[in-house]
């Protein structure tokens, strides 16, 4: 039985974990469970991967805890320096940490502290999407544009400057670059009254995940915001905690669109569900205008130590050497193929969006007029709930906007096969029947 103890809610009917492998987890009930959203868009190379395993293992009989203070350690270095292959050296500094939330503060420290380097002590402001989700410490929430998350805080936190992000649903296919403009316009006026003197930095998620069901930038969007980052003088942070680490068939999905950011934040698929580890990378004269103004005044305990480092490695080397970013690619469009002909069959299915294995589905009460499910009822849930009775996790939330509209995400691990794309597509095209 789930234990009283623990702080945050639990269900009296939440099963108890026993077991899990590849893309299978077992409840202690002998239940077996088809994880189609890789836990919290998290295990992106699936459960027990024996890599990884041995990896954490042989590192654990090593050291599994240094401190960066005392000693550098050759896999945080070997680490860093892969990372930097990742992003083809555009953003060649990487900081570790151990959560989302963490290496979005980092992304807002650092460039606080750079301006400060560089003599504009002014420019102290962020601007960011709503609906968007930056992570659950003060700094990070303050950029998250979801407002009963921030209403609590609103007194303390960072706070920000929130502009409309593109919402390629709501607008028909001919309006969309009407709609990218209109968009565009609303920010570049949001940033000039703001003071453009006193903006530091301009974050974005370059396809959403909790927040809005995988809503995705295009290009004229990126191309734009670049553009009015690059006029006013303020840096772009991407926010690619759940969309990076090859989850949308690129290892980052700014990669898409090859408009690359300033600073970059990523976590989840790193470490991968085996051990917490994250990082912000960013630009290498952003980060020597920090260090020569007398060093990055920032960190966490637990940031690069060993363990998690060597977690990270093995994962890249798994999404790498199993080739898991075409395999993304080709499940990817596989499961939205067969998404679509469930949006044909269902008229609760407004849209299916999003890339590679990051695919959200808005679910509607009426698809002609777009009105979403009154929001007491909850269909996110219920639809969840049902696809669990049926052995599959899928992750869902209310929209972000505005407290209207439901979405549910499927995201499975990387490793998944075209069979198993199919027995996911079977069991939710069941729960929505
Ligand atoms: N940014 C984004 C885009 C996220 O999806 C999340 C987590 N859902 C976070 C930040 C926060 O990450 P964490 O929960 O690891 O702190």
């Amino acid at each position: 039985m789930p234990s009283n103890a623990l702080f945050y809610l639990t269900r009296d009917d939440m099963p108890l974990v026993s077991h899990a492998d590849g893309i299978y987890m077992w409840d202690t009930q002998g239940r077996r469970y088809i994880d189609g959203c890789s836990g919290a868009i998290t295990c992106n190379i699936g459960h027990n991967h024996p890599r990884v395993k041995e990896a954490m293992v042989r590192q654990l009989d090593k050291v599994a805890f240094s401190y960066r203070t005392q000693f550098e350690s050759q896999v945080a270095l070997d680490l860093a320096d892969r990372m930097v292959e990742l992003t083809r050296g555009e953003l060649d500094k990487v900081f570790f940490v151990g959560s989302g939330s963490e290496a979005v503060e980092s992304a807002i420290k650092l460039a606080r502290q750079y301006f400060v380097a560089k003599g504009e002590p002014q420019r102290s402001r962020f601007v960011s999407l709503r609906p968007s989700y930056h992570g659950s410490t003060l700094g990070a929430l303050g950029l998250t544009g979801y407002e009963p998350l921030e209403a609590p805080y609103k007194a303390i936190t960072l706070g920000s400057i929130k502009v409309p992000s593109p919402d390629f649903y709501r607008y028909e296919e001919t309006d969309i670059d009407a709609h990218i403009d209109a968009v565009l316009k609303q920010t570049e006026s949001a940033m000039l009254t703001a003071g453009p003197e006193t903006l530091a930095a301009f974050v974005l998620e370059p396809v959403g995940g909790a927040s809005t069901g995988a809503r995705m930038v295009n290009q004229a969007y990126l191309d734009g915001i670049r553009a009015l980052c690059d006029r006013f003088g303020c840096l772009l942070i991407m926010d690619e905690v759940l969309s990076g680490m090859g989850r949308t068939g690129e290892w980052f999905a700014y990669q898409h669109w090859g408009v690359a950011p300033d600073i970059l934040a990523m976590a989840k698929g790193l470490g991968s569900g085996y051990y917490p580890i994250a990082a912000m990378m960013a630009r290498g004269d952003l980060v020597e205008t920090v260090t020569d103004g007398g060093g990055f005044m920032h960190g966490h305990t637990y940031a690069g130590n060993p363990l998690a480092c060597a977690t990270g490695l093995a994962v890249i080397d798994a999404i790498d050497e199993e080739n898991l970013i075409d395999n993304t690619r080709e499940q990817g469009r596989h499961l939205r193929a067969r998404l679509d002909e469930l949006a044909d069959k269902y008229g609760c299915i407004g849209q299916v969006r999003g890339i590679g294995l990051l695919q959200g589905v808005e679910l509607v009460r009426d698809p002609t007029t777009k009105e979403p499910f009154p929001a007491d009822l909850n269909a996110f849930d219920i639809l969840t709930r049902l696809a669990k009775q049926r052995g599959l996790l899928i992750y869902p939330r209310r929209s972000l906007n505005g407290l209207r509209g439901d979405h549910v995400l499927i995201t499975p691990p990387l490793t998944v096969t075209r069979q198993q794309i199919d027995d996911i597509v079977e069991l939710f095209d069941d729960s929505l029947a």
